[in-house]
């Protein structure tokens, strides 16, 4: 029913359309639904670790993009595994992390991550997360194909677990027998040891790559501050291995606004992280949606879509914003209108010319 999304580019996000083929999900009489309750959802369980997932799956219209939300205990590992489809950005939201990453070059990176923290791994490259310290920790990851399933990685028992005992013994010269112990299934979430407050160097020593693929960004200043809130963001400019995908955390105050606008080359993943928001959504031939999303929510804008989110709580709320290209580019309602003479404004809609003087003169963004 669908066409397979193709791998997307560095420069724009979800290229599936430039066919010009209609996406069957979005080009009906009526806007599907862009909201997927993911915390509520029950995922892969052991014990107290989980992982949730939307994709296409749980959310049909949110082809560009698909997220985890994933809570390890202490002592947890995600194993060693790669992403045949998808590169994996992500944030934590609690707790501590580790991670060893390897590269085409077989350079290797082991990085701590605290809350706050985010990290980028190229399509392909293979990774390991592990929980450091006594406590739980939890994050989001967000991949750049809506099609991609973390229950369809590529992990290191389940190959090593289906390889022939006598090819793994020539491969890396050993006895067959040094294999007769692993495990035969894919291990997915493996228990073990808290890992060792300073990072153990790898086997072959330390070999750092070029670009480093963690990124602090709430202990950063605020990319800007609006009368309703502030934004923190993370583009390739930022944080350059980050070629595919960019992050955006905005606090908005009570009765903050972010006003109506679109994204020309990417698709907008979102996640609740407190609090209460309404999410309005655009589609062209009148079509108009709105959804309220809680905390542990997702929602999902297709590229070029309008749309606006604002705060109905009666606190800060926060959402994390992931977009499919690591350039950010915004088009705000406020801003085009600001950027057109009183003329064409007047004639477009019909008005007195006296009607735009009270206009924004500039992007306002966030209000409230
Ligand atoms: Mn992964
Ligand atoms: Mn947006």
């Amino acid at each position: 029913m669908f066409s397979f999304s193709l791998p997307v580019s560095s420069e724009g996000g979800d290229t599936s359309f430039q066919n010009n083929v209609p996406d069957p999900v979005t080009s009906g009489d009526e806007l599907p639904t862009f909201k997927f309750e993911l915390e509520r959802s029950t995922g892969r369980v052991l014990g107290g670790s989980y992982g949730k997932e939307a994709t296409v799956s749980q959310l049909p219209i949110s082809k560009g993009i698909a997220g985890v939300s994933m809570r390890m205990e202490p002592g947890i590992m995600r194993e060693l595994h790669w992403h045949a489809t998808a590169a994996e950005w992500a944030f934590v939201t609690e707790g501590r992390v580790r991670t060893t990453v390897i590269d085409p070059q077989g350079c290797a990176e082991t990085n701590d991550f605290e809350p706050g923290d985010i990290w980028y791994f190229p399509r392909g490259h293979g990774h390991v997360i592990e929980t450091l310290g006594e406590k739980p920790c939890h994050f989001i990851l967000v991949f750049d194909n809506g099609y991609f399933s973390e229950f369809g990685t590529f992990s290191i028992t389940d190959w090593i677990g289906h390889a022939p005992k006598e090819l793994l013994a020539k491969n890396f010269g050993l006895p067959a027998s040094t294999f007769d112990s692993f495990p035969k299934e894919e291990v997915y979430f493996a228990r073990g040891k808290i890992p060792p407050a300073v990072p153990q160097p790898p086997l072959q020593g330390w070999k750092a790559p070029p670009l480093t693929h963690k990124h602090s960004l709430l202990s950063q200043k605020p990319f800007e501050t609006f009368e309703g809130g502030i934004e923190w963001r993370v583009e390739a400019a930022q944080f350059p291995i980050s070629s595919t995908m960019t992050g955006v955390v905005l606090e908005m105050e009570p009765g903050a606004l972010r006003e109506l606008h679109w994204h020309p080359n990417a698709a907008e993943w979102q996640y609740v992280l407190s609090g209460q928001l309404s999410v309005t959504l655009f589609g062209s031939k009148g079509r108009w949606r709105q959804e309220v999303l809680n905390q542990g929510d997702v929602g999902y804008i297709p590229q070029g879509f309008g749309h606006s989110i604002e705060n109905l709580g009666a606190d800060k709320a926060r959402i994390l914003i992931v977009f499919n290209s690591g350039h950010y580019q915004t088009i705000d309602l406020s801003q085009w209108i600001a950027g057109n003479p009183v003329d064409v404004l007047s004639t477009n809609f019909g008005q007195d010319p006296s009607v735009f003087e009270g206009f924004p003169r500039k992007d306002v963004f966030m209000t409230k």
